[in-house]
């Protein structure tokens, strides 16, 4: 037997960034339950002694300065001077350092940017595109379209949906919950108009973001069966996971929810709850790819689906490693800011991302827009 050679990481963590965007929203989009004013991320840049950097993204609509502060004046002096490389151990410290103060919300977010960081960062020390690392070997991941506000008039709904279609996806997604969720002839009437305006071979994905009872949900599904629904996302409060397992067995459209859970925990009571049929789990929030990887153990043990929620880039990687995946998740309203962050970012073609084979995520922030949006604000 051979002496192995004492362990020495070949990195440790200098320094962390943190950098706010965003753009304003002019038109105010709303959906069944709250108007979006801006959209933007916070971008968190986590660079070893030897120069080299790693980058994660997570929400900041609200609360971005709140992230900023608990990661810069808590988070970093945590991990400066470790191993970048031992992703498990660091999440696990900052899990108990941080959970008194927050186990969900921003707390996660900052968690989730900083996890992100560290596997970009594992993927460029040795080498490889994460997906590899994760084990897999997909370099083309599906991807949905996301839109369809409850703000838009039917022409807006339709004149989106087609242009969509016409961009070459296969499924595109869009809210119901129209005139603040008292209207459900409306709704129907809208679901109608798409299925009608894409034709039959268009999957459709419906999403009321929170907005009903289980009873109205339900009443709502059963009126649109017979458009084919691909999946009917967060029908009632995310909170009310009696009321999803009540959707659930009030109608067969498959129920997708997650956006809003955190950690392994939150998804093991849903999938316990029997309250989701699609984990839409986001690896922004709910604790970065060291927990995205747990969550999508969980749902493989169960044989459901995994569809993380949005923050297509920070997803490909993952979902092109989890056979359980289907797509990744491309907002609209997000495609600006998207655009401006990242250098040449990949783009999506005929309703699919195609990987490369640069190290980490494989992707490049445009640092002179990111320094000047952050100063203007
Ligand atoms: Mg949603």
């Amino acid at each position: 037997m051979t002496d192995r050679p004492e362990y020495h990481p070949a990195h440790r963590i200098a320094r962390v960034d943190v950098h706010l965007v965003s753009t304003r929203v002019a038109s105010g989009f709303a959906d069944a339950t709250r108007t979006v004013e801006c959209v933007g991320f916070t971008v968190v840049r986590v660079t070893t002694d030897q120069g080299l950097e790693g980058f994660g993204l997570t929400y900041h609509e609200v609360g971005g300065e709140a992230t900023r502060s608990l990661i810069l004046n808590n988070i970093a002096p945590a991990i400066i001077g470790r191993d970048p490389l031992e992703t498990e151990a660091i999440w696990t410290d900052l899990f108990h350092y941080l959970r008194g103060v927050g186990r969900k919300g921003l707390t996660f977010a900052a968690l989730s940017a900083i996890d992100l960081a560290l596997w970009d960062l594992k993927g460029k020390i040795v080498d490889l595109p994460v997906f590899r690392l994760l084990g897999g070997n997909q370099t083309r991941v599906p991807v949905y379209a996301s839109g369809g506000w409850t703000s838009y008039d039917d022409d807006q709904l339709l004149a989106e949906m087609t242009d969509m279609v016409a961009q070459g996806y296969s499924h595109i997604k869009f809210k119901v919950g129209v005139e603040g969720a008292t209207n459900l002839r409306r709704d129907v009437e809208r679901v109608r108009k798409v299925r009608d305006a894409v034709g039959p071979d268009i999957r459709l994905l419906l999403d009321a973001n929170n907005c009903w009872d289980a009873a109205t949900a339900v009443q709502f599904a059963n009126r649109v069966r017979d458009c084919d629904i691909f999946l009917f996302e967060e029908p009632v409060l995310a909170d009310d996971i009696p009321g999803l397992a009540r959707f659930k067995r009030g109608t067969d459209i498959p129920l997708a929810t997650g956006e809003h859970e955190y950690t392994r925990y939150g998804v093991r009571d849903l999938i316990l709850a029997e309250a989701a049929d699609i984990v839409q789990a986001d690896a922004a929030r709910a604790g970065g790819y060291t927990e995205m990887l747990k969550i999508g153990a969980l749902t493989q043990a169960w044989n459901l689906r995994f569809a993380p929620h949005a923050m297509e880039h920070m997803h490909l990687h993952l979902v092109s490693a989890m056979p359980n995946a289907p797509f990744v998740e491309r907002l609209r309203l997000f495609e600006e800011i998207t655009g401006l962050v990242l250098k040449d970012g990949p783009m999506p073609e005929a309703g699919a991302f195609t990987l490369n084979e640069k190290p980490g995520f494989g992707l490049e922030l445009d640092m002179d827009f990111i320094r000047d949006a952050d100063e203007a604000r």
